[in-house]
């Protein structure tokens, strides 16, 4: 799960990490009066799940408060396009005002998980700022990696590592020593799976500060924080990957055309191979689960249909916990509501799967029941246009 920067600021901050003032303005007059409150001097800055918002337009530096309000009418709204963010950008719904920081030098700055190594990687640069992607394509020497001995743990000796690597001088090394530390101690107690501060300034009196920050959080570790997972914003996301995750369903896009409706991941894995195997391509992940209900597979439905992409779908059931004659009346009801207008492959096993293969023939649904994995995959790639 991805949050706005000025969620990753405050909850950085609550560690220990320096981060200019600022506070989310709802009209122009709200910027007006923040930034009155914050000396006059402020940074406008649109809040979306995605990078490389100055360079889109949506970072806007303002000598006054008048100016402030300005930049907010034009941010508020706006439909921001940014390298991150593909042709139709992102509509800015929440913008923020911090206090201007003078700077005399942009670092760059990350803590994220290495699978390689299985360790935390602190990566940093001297040549923070807008243009690190191209830093990290020309020129990858000039980023500094320094893993994290998972016996260990943060230590100053590593902070001091990396700070004499970005050339601070021994006083700044102290202030980063620290700062790195509240950034690992916030990855690690907020389950983080990766923590972004680009830039992170040096203003001209000396002092460290995160002035941008990027946190995204393991999925998995969320139902241990209530408090972060509050902090969704469901508009920043893809509308069907929300649906999904309503219903508590395990939804991934992907760039085939079998749509795929499959309870239990390792069923949903040996069902990709074997449409690929037949000679076609998978259109996502779809896992109903172990306690897939009625409603759970006519969300499931529903979201499959929605896929443009979708051209043929495979149903793959093994009735274990889950009952297939519960998944028959999931997807005779979602054929209701949606209109069915791609071919279905149905095969389904174990648990009443004789009584939902009844139910599914005996509806008016047209579909195509298969007895093997095989056999289902042979179908349905035959209904896409055969092997590619
Ligand atoms: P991003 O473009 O989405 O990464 O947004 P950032 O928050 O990183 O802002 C982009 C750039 O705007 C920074 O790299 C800075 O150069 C500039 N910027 C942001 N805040 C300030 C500020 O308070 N003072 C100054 N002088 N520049 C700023
Ligand atoms: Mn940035």
């Amino acid at each position: 799960m991805n949050v706005h920067e000025y969620q990753a600021k405050e909850i950085l901050a609550r560690f220990g990490v320096a981060v200019p003032e600022g506070q989310l303005a709802e009209s122009a007059e709200d910027a007006r009066r923040i930034a009155e409150s914050l000396g006059g001097r402020v940074v406008v800055k649109a809040q979306v799940h995605a990078g490389g918002r100055g360079k889109g337009g949506g970072i806007k530096l303002a000598a006054d408060p008048d100016e402030a309000a300005r930049h907010f009418e034009e941010i508020f709204g706006m439909t921001l396009v940014t390298p991150q963010t593909g042709a139709k950008g992102r509509v800015v719904r929440r913008v923020y005002v911090t206090r201007a920081v003078e700077i005399e030098h942009e670092y760059y700055l990350s803590v994220l998980v290495d699978r390689a190594s299985a360790r935390l990687l602190v990566m940093a640069s001297a040549e923070g700022g807008v243009e690190i992607e191209k830093v990290a394509a020309e020129a990858p020497e000039k980023i500094v990696k320094v893993a994290l001995d998972p016996t260990v743990g943060y230590t100053a000796a590593v902070g001091r590592r990396v700070g004499y690597a970005l050339g601070l001088e021994p006083e700044l090394v102290r202030q980063f020593v620290r700062m790195l530390g509240s950034i690992v101690r916030c990855f690690v107690e907020t389950d983080a799976s990766l923590v972004e501060i680009n830039p992170l300034v040096r203003t001209p009196e000396g002092v460290l500060l995160a002035l941008d920050a990027k946190l995204n959080f393991d999925d998995s570790g969320l139902v241990r924080h209530p408090e972060i997972r509050e902090l969704r914003d469901t508009d920043e996301e893809d509308p069907l990957e929300v649906e999904a995750s309503r219903s508590g369903l395990n939804y991934i896009k992907l760039d085939g055309d079998v749509g795929c409706m499959v309870n239990g991941a390792g069923l949903a894995m040996a069902t990709m191979d074997i449409i690929d195997l037949a000679g076609s391509r998978p259109a996502n992940f779809l896992d109903v689960g172990g306690g897939a209900s009625k409603e759970s597979v006519a969300a499931a439905f529903r979201i499959l249909l929605a896929d443009p992409d979708v051209r043929a779908v495979l149903v793959n059931i093994f009735g274990g916990i889950v009952r297939c004659d519960r998944v028959a009346e999931g997807i005779i009801a979602a054929a209701e509501e949606v209109s069915l207008d791609v071919p279905l492959v149905v095969r389904l096993q174990g648990t009443n799967a004789a009584e939902a293969r009844r139910m599914l023939v005996e509806s008016a649904l047209e579909l195509d029941v298969a007895d093997g994995l095989d056999e289902a995959a042979r179908k349905v790639v035959a209904a896409v246009g055969g092997a590619r």
